[in-house]
């Protein structure tokens, strides 16, 4: 892959239309790289620790060592994710990992809202506690990772390895749009990588505690998010500011 030196305004297209990705990683390792030879330290990885989280900061740290990573830090994750947070700096020391929390406090938040939100209005709630946040991150940065796949949902089959980003002006790059679960968990048990408990213990999504439930059948990756509520995605991948 050549270099680009793109900016939003100027969306490269889909550099991998004609790409055939038969490696190992299935082009993930290909599109990382090509991520930080186009945008170089203007790159960031908005990680949410969860399993792809893990496999990805695996291939990022192959190609960037000094990768700016961001972790949306609600303050309302489990123990356990924050645990993973601590493991995964101890072995890769040279990753700018940085926790980016929101505006409000939950204090503050009850106190403008009401108290837990995410129970009324959990749009509102991810609105204020992920989305905004996110905003300021990527505020001045023409590029973001993200650990979407494409058989995560029908909303994110159509994904591609490089995205054009409206709701946050940006250019999103995907570059395990390929993997399946099982891809993913291959990936973590050869390479030794840590991962947050909690997936052994019936959560294959780990999000806020309010909004993450224990499932039976984890072989659905996504599921266990917002139980109770016609809702699958924060938003942070949707377009639109309906939550606003
Ligand atoms: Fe709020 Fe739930 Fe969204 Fe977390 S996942 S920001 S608790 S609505």
């Amino acid at each position: 892959m050549g270099k680009f030196s793109v900016t939003y305004d100027h969306f490269p297209g889909d550099p991998f239309k004609n790409f055939n990705p038969v490696d190992d990683s299935k082009g993930a390792s290909a599109v990382v790289e090509w991520a930080y030879e186009s945008y170089g330290n203007n790159v960031v990885y908005a990680c949410s620790f969860g399993a792809e989280g893990v496999v990805l900061i695996d291939l990022i740290s192959k190609v960037k060592k000094d990768a700016k990573i961001v972790f949306l830090d609600t303050g309302i994750h489990f123990q356990e994710t924050y645990d993973l947070i601590e493991k995964v700096k101890e072995k890769y020391p040279d990753l700018n990992i940085q926790l980016k929390k929101p505006d409000i406090t939950l204090e503050e938040q009850a106190a403008a809202y009401g108290s837990a939100l995410w129970k009324r209005n959990p749009d509102q709630c991810c609105f204020i506690r992920k989305i905004k946040p996110l905003e300021e991150v990527l505020d001045g940065y023409p590029a973001w990772i993200s650990g979407l796949r494409r058989e995560q949902s029908a909303g994110r089959k159509h994904t591609d390895f490089v995205n054009k980003d409206d709701r946050f002006k940006s250019i999103k790059v995907c570059p395990l749009i390929h993997w399946t679960w099982e891809d993913v968990w291959t990936y973590i048990n050869v390479n030794n990588l840590a991962y947050n408990e909690l997936h052994d213990r019936g959560y294959p999504s780990i999000g806020c505690i309010p909004c993450t439930s224990q499932v039976i059948d984890s072989s659905n990756s996504r599921a266990g998010r917002w139980e109770g509520f016609n809702k699958t995605e924060c938003g942070l991948h949707t377009s639109g500011n309906s939550a606003q």
